[in-house]
């Protein structure tokens, strides 16, 4: 057993961990980030927004995730087997500053840009060590203990600790903070395919959504020809498969005549995987001595690609806090958390409203061909593009979208009623199988 000392521990060297440990690190303070796997490794989430550029370019390494990664110009949306185009959004419509293009990147080199530069700024950046127990001790400090991959034990003694854990939801689940979303169950299956047809020109980047009966499908574009693929559907749908998830899958999209079209020359490039309901949050996002960050809080859904930039973001802002924490200053440090959490809260609420009525048959409708009232149509390219925090003009316009669609639903209360009823007793069932 080894035993050291540091100001901040991070658990996890995904996006949030690195993110986190970077911009701490940069600030004078001495930060070990533990990492149980070794980069470049899989992982979902592929398709970026363009308010992460801006975080990118803080942390030093836009100029490589463009060598890595596919611009991605905007979103299109089809409702599938209905025999209309797709509904293009740009996001150089948007309104307010936000960068007019995103990039689509593999995860195993977007993250491992992010891990090496976390080590380039002097991080103490350890791969191959996963965290097994952490303990509170007095004054906010936290040991952390950790096995590496010949089994042997290592312990740290934290000034300061962040959960950035991911899924794995490290702190939550070890003091059973967890708590399964009751608004929300899905379930992704997904793989790598090559030679799926792309949009023309410029819009060859840009991810494309199509709506099906059992929930929604992306194609995201990588490079070299590969296409990302996933459905996303309710648990109970995934649970009535036959076959292997390579055949489920590909049964889903020989169901749309749109995305059968897109797949005549596609062959199979990575087995496909598949992930059970991930609706989550946590019942304390911060406390003394500690927060989390990313997917190690919550976790809603990925329909509008939000994961990686709520992760970054709340990560970066996540630096005032631990800040605040060395200053000894308790009322700072209270200050600073209520901030945190609070715009936290909000990200992910603006990113909810529309997760959840995305398989709405009003949303799908009014996604896919929007009314143009007051601007909405920029409001929700701006939410698109993951302007969510600050943009007064943004949210307000949002307020209308959200009126549209209410009056919408009123005129359509019976589809409104089904769909509700699907979604309710989805989480039921969700619920019912986790225990
Ligand atoms: C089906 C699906 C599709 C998605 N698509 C998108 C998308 O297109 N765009 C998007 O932005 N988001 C997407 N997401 C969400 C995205 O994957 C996450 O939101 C994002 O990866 C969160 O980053 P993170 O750093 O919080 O967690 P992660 O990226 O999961 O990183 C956590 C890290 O912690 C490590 N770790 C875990 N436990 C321990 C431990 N005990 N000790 C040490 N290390 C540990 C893990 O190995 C991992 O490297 C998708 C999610 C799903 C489920």
């Amino acid at each position: 057993m080894t035993n050291k000392k540091t100001d901040v521990l991070v658990i996890g060297g995904g996006p949030a961990g690195t993110t986190f440990a970077t911009f701490m690190q940069r600030n004078g303070t001495n930060v070990t980030l533990l990492e149980k796997e070794h980069h470049p490794r899989f992982h979902i989430g592929e398709s970026l927004l363009p308010m992460n550029l801006p975080i990118l370019e803080r942390l030093g390494v836009l100029d490589k995730i463009r060598s890595i990664g596919v611009p991605k110009l905007g979103a299109d949306f089809t409702i599938g087997n209905s025999g209309a185009a797709e509904r293009i959004f740009y996001f150089r419509d948007a309104l307010g500053a936000s960068p007019p293009h995103a990039f689509e990147v593999r995860r195993s080199e977007f993250d491992r840009v992010l891990f090496d530069n976390s080590r380039q700024s002097g991080v103490t950046a350890i791969e191959g060590m996963k965290v097994t127990r952490v303990v509170p001790l007095a004054d906010g400090k936290h040991e952390v203990n950790a096995i590496d991959e010949q089994g042997e034990e290592h312990r740290w003694v934290t000034r300061y600790l962040v959960d950035a854990s991911g899924r794995d939801t490290f702190l939550s689940r070890a003091n059973g903070w967890r708590i399964g979303n009751s608004k929300h169950a899905s379930a992704a299956v997904f793989g790598h395919f090559r030679g799926v047809t792309r949009r023309p020109g410029d819009d060859q980047g840009n991810i494309s959504l199509y709506w099906f009966e059992h929930g929604w499908i992306w194609m995201i574009p990588l490079r070299d020809d590969i296409m990302s693929i996933g459905a996303v559907c309710r648990p109970e749908f995934l649970r009535t498969r036959t076959g292997t998830l390579d055949e489920f899958l590909l049964e889903i999209l020989e169901s749309l005549s749109e995305t059968a079209e897109r797949m005549k020359s596609a062959t199979t490039e990575m087995p496909a995987q598949a992930t059970g309901n991930y609706s989550y949050f946590s019942d304390r996002m911060s406390g003394p001595g500690y927060l989390m960050a990313g997917d190690a809080f919550a976790f809603i859904d990925p329909v509008f690609s939000s994961g990686v930039y709520l992760a970054m973001n709340g990560a970066e802002r996540g630096v005032e806090v631990a800040e605040a924490w060395f200053s000894g200053s308790r009322w700072n440090y209270a200050l600073a958390r209520y901030r945190f959490e609070k715009d936290t809260r909000r990200g992910i609420a603006t990113f909810s409203w529309f997760i959840y009525r995305f398989t709405s048959p009003a949303m799908s409708y009014l996604m896919s061909d929007p009314r143009n009232a007051l601007q909405v149509v920029q409001a929700v390219i701006s939410m698109l593009a993951g302007d969510v925090y600050s943009n007064r003009s943004v949210r307000q316009r949002l307020l209308v979208f959200k009126t549209i669609y209410n009056v919408s639903l009123m005129l359509n209360w019976r589809e409104w009623l089904a769909d509700r009823r699907l979604r309710l007793a989805s989480v039921r069932a969700a619920s019912e199988a986790n225990g």
